[in-house]
């Protein structure tokens, strides 16, 4: 009897370590990847949060919320369901984790997504304009002006909001055509920007990318009120430079 306690036991906490340790790789992704933000200058105390998906566990690790930065560390990281069910951990998920969840959802191939409030995304945003186009910095990751969507209706704001602001993203895709795996970053309207990418760091570099993308549009229009779009010949130039069957860019 005895010695079937005590298999019971070992049985027990065989699984609880497996448990613990079968998110251990998003935990710790999704911990290195927001400490980028600060470290990019990207977010101020706690705003901000990344997302890391492991797609065959059907879930994601996302940062605590309102931890400040200097206090994360991997095991304070939750892990939630593409519905946005907590699977694992003591803290309170992010206020964003519906948002997230929703994109995972409906995006099957993205495994990493960022929110921030960047000052020159964000000023965008609440200018409710798509950053246009100018140059080829820009269109080395975009061909495209960066869309923004529409501010969310009352109805939306007033119901699951989170939820709806992922809805937004999404419709506001299928109105404009775009393919999420395309353009990997979007302003939501009176929001603030957010990306995705295959990785958790690409969602990253995204974010960083998009601001400064934001940055100098908004100088190029201050310079030049009447600033023009990137030349088409330009634009398809990089297009090509990235998807065409000779292409070689990556400086
Ligand atoms: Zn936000």
């Amino acid at each position: 009897m005895r010695d079937h306690t005590l298999v019971q036991q070992q049985f027990y906490s065989a699984i609880i370590i497996y448990i613990m340790s079968k998110y251990d790789h998003i935990k710790q992704s999704a911990y290195e990847v927001n400490m980028q933000l600060p470290k990019l200058g990207l977010v101020l105390f706690t705003f901000g949060n990344v997302s890391a998906a492991d797609r065959s566990l059907g879930v994601f690790a996302i940062k605590p919320s309102g931890v400040p930065y200097e206090e994360l560390s991997p095991e304070k990281m939750v892990i939630v369901d593409f519905d946005a069910n907590v699977v694992d951990g003591k803290l309170r998920c992010s206020s964003d984790t519906k948002t997230h969840a929703v994109l995972y959802k409906h995006w099957e191939n993205i495994s990493g997504i960022a929110h921030t409030h960047s000052v020159y995304a964000t000023a965008w945003a609440q200018a409710q304009r798509d950053i246009p186009i100018f140059g080829t910095t820009h269109a080395d990751h975009n061909t495209i002006d960066i869309p923004c969507a529409l501010p969310m209706s009352d109805e939306m704001i007033k119901g699951n909001y989170e939820y709806e602001t992922g809805r937004q993203i999404i419709n506001c895709f299928k109105e404009k055509n775009l393919d999420y795996e395309e353009v990997e970053m979007v302003l939501v309207g009176n929001h603030a920007p957010f990306t995705w990418g295959k990785t958790p760091e690409k969602a990253v570099y995204n974010s960083a990318v998009l601001e400064n993308i934001a940055h100098m549009a908004l100088l190029t229009e201050q310079i030049n009120a009447n600033a023009p779009r990137l030349k088409d010949a330009l634009i398809k130039k990089h297009y090509e430079r990235k998807h065409g069957k000779n292409s070689y860019y990556g400086q």
